[in-house]
C-alpha cells in the first residue's frame, strides 16, 4: 500500500474528498478543507449543515464513508481519537459531577498514566492560563456556567494536543459571558499558538475570532477566506445573506 505523505508543510489538518453519510442521507459531501499550522479556523453555517460531524470526524468519533484526514502529514482517517493530538471542548460541558475541578482535570490524564508530578505540573498551567485557581477544589455544580466552560476548556489544555476542536463552546452561555470568553478563547490562542478549529453558527463570533472562515452549507464549504474577505467579497448569494443578516 502507497503510505500517503503530507508534503505541504505548514498545513495542521488537511481533509480530501470527505463524505459521510447517515444511512442514506447524504450529510458530508467530498468536502476539501485545508487547515494551517496554528491558525483559528471557524465553521460557520446554519444548523443542520454539517459542522458537527465536521468536527467528530477529525475526532476520529465517526468513521467517514469515503475520503482522508491528515493530521501534522500523518494519515490518521483509521486511527483511533485519542492517538491524534487533537482535544475536544463540546457544547454541554460533559465534567463529571461527583469530581473536584482538580480531579475533572487530572482525570484523563491518570488514565493514560502520566506521572504524577508531570500531572499537577500541567494542572496548575492551565489553571493558571484559565484563571480558574481558586476553583480547584470545588464540585462543578458549585460553578458558574461560565466557570465549568473554563474547566471543559482546561480539560483539553491539560493534555497538550496539537489541535482544538471547539463545537459551539459558547452557545449555552447568557451574552455577556459569551463576549468574555470570547476573548479568552483568543487570548488562549494568542498565547498557545495550537491550531483551533472552532464550530459556530454565529456570525459574530466568526467574525471577531477567526484567522479564516469555512462558511459551510449542506455539507460543504462554500467558502475559505479571512473575515474581511468574506464580509466584503462572498463568493455567491447563501455567504452574502448569511453573512449580511445575523440571527
Ligand atoms: P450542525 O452541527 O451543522 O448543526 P450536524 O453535523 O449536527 O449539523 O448535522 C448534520 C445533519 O446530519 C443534520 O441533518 C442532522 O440531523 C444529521 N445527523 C447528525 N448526526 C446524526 C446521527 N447520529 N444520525 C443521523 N443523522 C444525523
Ligand atoms: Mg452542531
Amino acid at each position: 500500500m502507497l503510505m500517503n505523505v503530507n508534503t505541504n508543510a505548514g498545513t495542521s489538518v488537511s481533509i480530501k474528498d470527505l463524505s459521510l453519510s447517515f444511512g442514506t442521507v447524504n450529510v458530508l459531501k467530498k468536502l476539501d478543507l485545508d487547515i494551517r499550522e496554528g491558525e483559528f479556523l471557524v465553521l460557520l453555517g446554519p444548523s443542520g449543515c454539517g459542522k458537527s460531524t465536521l468536527l467528530n470526524c477529525i475526532a476520529g468519533l465517526l468513521d467517514i464513508s469515503e475520503g482522508q484526514i491528515n493530521i501534522k502529514g500523518k494519515n490518521v482517517t483509521w486511527e483511533e481519537p485519542k492517538n491524534r493530538g487533537i482535544g475536544m471542548v463540546f457544547q454541554s460541558y460533559a465534567l463529571y459531577p461527583q469530581m473536584t475541578v482538580e480531579k475533572n482535570l487530572s482525570f484523563g490524564l491518570r488514565v493514560a498514566g502520566v506521572p504524577k508530578p508531570e500531572i499537577t505540573k500541567r494542572i496548575a498551567r492551565a489553571a493558571e492560563i484559565l484563571q480558574i485557581e481558586p476553583l480547584l477544589q470545588r464540585k462543578p455544580s458549585a460553578l458558574s456556567g461560565g466557570q465549568r466552560q473554563r474547566v471543559a476548556i482546561g480539560r483539553a489544555l491539560v493534555r497538550d494536543v496539537d489541535v482544538f476542536l471547539f463545537d459551539e463552546p459558547l452557545s449555552n452561555l447568557d451574552a455577556k459571558l459569551r463576549s468574555e470568553l470570547r476573548v479568552e478563547i483568543k487570548r488562549l490562542h494568542h498565547k498557545l499558538g495550537n491550531t483551533m478549529i472552532y464550530v459556530t453558527h454565529d456570525q459574530i463570533e466568526a467574525l471577531t475570532l477567526a484567522d479564516r472562515i469555512a462558511v459551510m452549507k449542506g455539507g460543504v464549504v462554500q467558502q475559505l477566506d479571512d473575515p474581511m474577505t468574506i464580509y466584503n467579497k462572498p463568493r455567491n448569494r447563501f455567504v452574502a445573506g448569511f453573512i449580511g443578516s445575523p440571527s
